[in-house]
């Protein structure tokens, strides 16, 4: 159960009214309606988070709205998508690919492939359990970033106005002014707009949120588990035998040869792999030093896969605290149009890429259609 501390620094009086359910209830993608009132162009809005759903918002607000700023806490966008780079070698840390479910997503994607931006990516994918390895077989089409799996994300906030390495920490209201301000971790203001949009995995969202508790309630209902991640580089090629394997073990769920992918040529003749250990046990294991959770996961490989490993060339570990939602909403984003602020996000939708990208454009369209 995550218990999270409210950061209630605004001294306003809500009337209930205004946090009535029935506002915050989205009709799921509006994205096919015709925007009814559209803000002029001086109407100013603020989106916290650069991962896939707030850039997609931005891009889509920032059609028909000129003042669109975007906060980035990382000095680059790509949130959970990232792909690190590390001593010349490039990781995709977080999301390992991404699949197409929706119309919306599958026109967006073809745009993606024309650019180049993406590639499809036929992988050899196996099941893994106790050194046993059978062919996993979906039909599902898979695509990767090129030549990173965020390079996408980058693409679409160059089209925007970000500030990097701006982490939010506080929203207040100007009741007077009816206008939201922005405080940083270095308490400076990051100025005042119209409407906020709150684009962060849900715990992350539930303090920046507070000052409306109808969307607080909300957003704590969502539950997001951590992940650990191992990226690995060897010598020498560890000839498994497949590109990626979906792991039943206690520790482990994925392990992906990284340097296979399309345009990960950085690995300096390195066989790159990247490991994410299973939800539980992560959860489980959150404050576990990373040189103990580098050896039991060293170790679960091996079994896993029947073979010695290697003695690594180089480990670079990170725990996603806040990974994936286990438990999204279905309504695509979280809207309160009379306070103009509102949350999207995978949480919001589908705990996938595709999730973020619907919940980013949902919100856009939900405020064009109430602004
Ligand atoms: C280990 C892992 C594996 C995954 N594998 C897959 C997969 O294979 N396929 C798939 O479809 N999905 C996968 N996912 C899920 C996918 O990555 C997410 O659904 C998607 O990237 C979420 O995008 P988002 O915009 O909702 O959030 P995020 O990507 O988390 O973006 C939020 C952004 O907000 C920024 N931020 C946070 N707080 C603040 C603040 N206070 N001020 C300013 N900025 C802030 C963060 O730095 C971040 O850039 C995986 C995720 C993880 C972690």
């Amino acid at each position: 159960m995550l218990i999270w501390r409210r950061v209630d620094f605004l001294r306003i009086e809500y009337r209930s009214r205004f946090l009535s359910k029935e506002r915050l209830i989205l009709k799921p993608f509006l994205l096919s309606s015709p925007p009814m009132n559209i803000p002029h162009q001086n109407h100013s809005i603020a989106i916290i988070g650069a991962g896939l759903s707030g850039i997609s918002c931005a891009v889509a607000l920032g059609k028909t709205i000129g003042n669109v700023t975007v906060f980035e806490a990382e000095a680059q966008p790509g949130g959970r998508m990232i792909s690190r780079q590390q001593d010349g070698m490039q990781f995709d840390s977080g999301a390992q690919y991404f699949t197409v479910r929706s119309d919306a997503f599958r026109q967006q994607v073809k745009e993606w492939l024309d650019q180049w931006l993406i590639d499809e990516w036929p992988a050899w994918l196996v099941d893994l359990e106790n050194g046993e390895a059978l062919s996993h077989e979906d039909g599902a089409k898979r695509y990767i970033g090129r030549p990173m799996m965020h390079s996408f994300i980058q693409d679409m906030a160059e089209l925007c106005d970000v500030r990097y390495e701006t982490k939010i920490k506080k929203i207040g209201f100007h009741k007077k002014e009816s206008r939201w301000e922005l405080i940083d971790t270095h308490r400076k203001t990051q100025g005042s707009f119209d409407t906020v949009i709150v684009a962060v995995p849900a715990p992350q969202a539930v303090p920046l949120l507070s000052v409306t508790p109808a969307l607080t309630n909300i957003a704590e209902t969502i539950v997001m588990t951590a992940t650990w991640t191992l990226m690995v580089a060897f010598d020498e090629p560890l000839q498994f035998g497949f590109d990626g394997a979906y792991v039943l073990s206690e520790e482990l769920a994925w392990i992906v040869r990284d340097s296979g992918k399309i345009e990960r040529d950085g690995s300096h003749g390195k066989e790159v792999w990247v490991i994410h250990a299973s939800p539980e046990w992560s959860e489980k294991n959150k404050k576990l030093s990373t040189k103990k959770v580098n050896k039991i996961l060293l170790d679960a490989l091996g079994r896993v896969t029947g073979r010695a490993i290697p003695k690594p060339h180089l480990i670079v570990t990170e725990l996603w605290p806040h990974a994936k939602p286990v438990n999204p909403l279905t309504e695509g984003c979280l809207y309160d149009r009379e306070l103009r602020i509102g949350a999207c996000g995978d949480w919001c939708c589908a705990a996938r890429v595709e999730g973020a990208y619907l919940s980013g454009l949902t919100l856009a369209a939900r405020v064009l259609h109430d602004a």
